[in-house]
């Protein structure tokens, strides 16, 4: 049974991932920093008809959290196939106004986070000579989106990750590969108005705002057989939101 790793996995884009995993009979570690009863609701749920689910609490930006995250879900499941590095900050802020902290916690999270994870888990890969790297980014990392300047700018950094690390690793088997999202319908967007929610739906050709499922679909899709020639690629499902 082949195992996958999710950070920031209990609500949102990640849970969904999660539940498709289960679903599809992977063993699945979900990572969270928090909120330990979400956790623990979301590992009864993927629990429900077989105990093949961990959590595991671990800040990504915490290079010795992940370093343990990582070897217990090794001594549990005994490898690690797909990593998503999912877990993700957002922030609206004047340009102006951002700070030093700001700035910081958005990188610490946001891309540094995706190095840790990947750091400790690639050896393993390598050894194996394969593996699946699923990094997500957001539609903002390729347009950039106003009063946002640190989040497009962490998001542009995982697209970069992506394609550098794809090179990389792609002599071993490994592929690496980036969904950036569109708008999608969570907890990250809870602060947009009901006129602004309006507004992009009818900015996006589909004319809809995403589900997590949607993302959870292409997420399983980069880290499926079906997917074994594409590495190094940006996949955007967004409605036609940025074409
Ligand atoms: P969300 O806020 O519901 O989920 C983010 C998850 O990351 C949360 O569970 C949170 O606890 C976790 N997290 C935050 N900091 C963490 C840390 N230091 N260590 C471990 N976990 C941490 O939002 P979501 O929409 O499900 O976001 C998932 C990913 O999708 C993020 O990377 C986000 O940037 C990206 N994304 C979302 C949208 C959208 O419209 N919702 C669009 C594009 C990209």
């Amino acid at each position: 049974m082949k195992t996958v790793l999710i950070t920031g996995a209990t609500r949102g884009i990640g849970k969904a991932t999660a539940l498709l995993f289960a679903q599809k009979n992977y063993n699945v570690v979900i990572n969270y920093c928090s909120n330990d009863n979400l956790a623990q609701d979301l590992l009864e749920e993927l629990n429900k008809d077989r105990t093949c689910s961990i959590a595991i609490k671990a800040d990504v930006s915490d290079q010795p959290q992940v370093k343990s995250m990582i070897e217990e879900a090794f001594t549990t499941f005994g490898s690690i196939d797909v990593l998503i590095n999912n877990a993700g900050i957002a922030q609206q802020k004047l340009f102006t106004d951002i700070t030093q902290a700001d700035w910081n916690r958005m990188f610490n999270v946001n891309i540094t986070g995706m190095f840790h994870c990947s750091q400790a888990v690639l050896p393993h890969m390598i050894h194996k000579k394969s593996g699946k790297i699923v990094n997500i980014s957001s539609i903002w990392g390729i347009a950039g989106a106003s009063c946002e300047v640190h989040y497009s700018a962490s998001k542009a950094a995982v697209i970069g990750f992506t394609k550098a690390l794809a090179k990389e690793v792609g002599p071993s088997n490994i592929q690496v590969n980036c969904v950036a999202p569109g708008v999608i319908e969570t907890d990250m967007n809870i602060n947009l108005d009901a006129e602004t929610l309006q507004q992009l739906k009818e900015e996006t050709p589909l004319q809809r705002i995403g589900s997590p499922q949607n993302i959870a679909d292409t997420i399983y899709f980069l880290s499926s057989e079906q997917s074994d020639f594409i590495t190094g690629q940006v996949i955007s499902p967004n409605g036609g939101f940025i074409i």
